[in-house]
């Protein structure tokens, strides 16, 4: 097992990971998400060893790997790591790349092992390319062979997809869920994509400026989002202005968005009071379109409004519905007139409201 405690790394003044902590059992899959410079490179070049804490502690099976003042060396620690843009040796053959740190096996035993690595990873047959005779796909697969070569306790992933294209990432993060799958390791997996990191991980840690933002199991991110910057990140794309009008019990209050009143629920950090300005946020997702003479249902919340613009996205188009002082974000099947006026509807647990 993993267990990060009270980490901190700054360059200067520039503060990088600000007291992380973590604990990540065997075989368990960690992704840690969040923005462009929010820390994620840090945290693992920290557990890698390639850079060392100004505080905290890092473990691994009880075993003492890093505090200030004392760091096992990289080649020491039971850890491999998967870089974006792979760091394959371009002299090298891929038989050769991926057998590199099996120098304590006999020759016979080094090439079974290779062998091995190879058909997991699927590039049986590509053992004497060298990495420029391959694909991205093949390349980042052949720097998880190698990661894995030496039977890690723990395998880190820094944005392993994000150098492939759209088509090529999706096919890969297939292939990535199913092989974490069968091997059961402890991974750490950085990514600044929320949906890579549900494809295959089990738990969630979100930073945002080095800070822990919200931890968890995957779906709370998505279920419960701990703040509106969290929720964005988990895809909620309308954001309303609304006041609280009353509580009605079981976390739900009723609120007025403009002079339409709905029922949601209040984030649990929220000191309610009736009369105070609230954010509101909702996934397109959870947002249908009403039916003209559609029966009302009262546990139901309705609004209305006018559209303002209608993009064409290939399978559905995407609407901004303008409920008087502030936008709705929203998909339909159907193209739809600017300034005609369309009714939505969406559950009273499907929208989040924020302080
Ligand atoms: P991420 O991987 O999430 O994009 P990083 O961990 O690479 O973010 O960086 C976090 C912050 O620390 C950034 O603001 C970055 O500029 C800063 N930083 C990272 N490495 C260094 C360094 N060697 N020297 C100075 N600042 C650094
Ligand atoms: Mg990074």
């Amino acid at each position: 097992m993993l267990d990060i405690s009270h980490l901190s790394r700054h360059y200067g003044d520039s503060v990088a990971l600000d007291d992380i902590s973590l604990h990540l059992d065997t075989g368990r899959v960690l992704a840690v998400l969040g923005p462009s410079g929010c820390g994620k490179s840090t945290l693992l070049k920290l557990v890698s060893g390639l850079e060392d804490p100004n505080s905290g502690e890092i473990r691994i099976n009880g075993r003492l790997i890093a505090k200030p003042g004392f760091s096992l060396p990289p080649e020491k620690r039971p850890i491999n790591m998967v870089f974006q843009d792979y760091a394959l040796w371009p002299h090298m053959k891929v038989r050769n790349i991926v057998g590199y740190g099996l120098t304590s096996l006999s020759r016979l035993e080094r090439k079974r092992r290779v062998d091995e690595l190879l058909s997991l990873l699927h590039l049986s047959g590509y053992a004497d390319r060298l990495p420029a005779e391959l694909s991205g796909g093949q390349q980042q697969r052949v720097a998880i062979a190698r990661a894995l070569a030496t039977d890690p306790e723990v395998l880190l992933f820094d944005e392993p997809l994000s150098n492939l294209d759209v088509q090529l990432r999706m096919e890969m993060r297939h292939e990535l869920a199913d092989l974490f799958e069968r091997l059961r390791k402890t991974v750490l997996y950085v990514t600044h994509d929320p949906l890579e990191a549900c494809a295959f991980a089990d738990e969630l840690l979100v930073l945002r400026q080095g800070r822990l933002e919200q931890a968890g199991p995957v779906r709370s991110l998505f279920a419960d989002p701990a703040s509106p910057w969290v929720a964005g990140l988990a895809g909620y794309d309308s954001q309303l202005s609304a006041h609280l009008h009353s509580a009605i019990g079981n976390g739900l209050w009723r609120l007025m968005v403009g002079n339409q009143q709905l029922v949601c629920r209040l984030a649990e950090y929220v000191q309610a009071a009736p009369g105070a300005p609230v954010s509101l946020m909702l996934h397109s997702s959870s947002i249908k379109l009403c039916q003209e003479n559609e029966e009302k249902d009262p546990n139901v919340n309705y609004l209305s409004g006018i559209v303002r613009q209608c993009i064409f996205e290939g399978h559905q188009w995407r609407l901004r519905l303008d409920l008087g002082e502030t936008l709705l974000s929203l998909v339909s099947k159907q193209q739809h007139e600017r300034g005609s006026c369309l009714s939505v509807s969406f559950t009273q647990h499907s929208a989040l409201a924020f302080h």
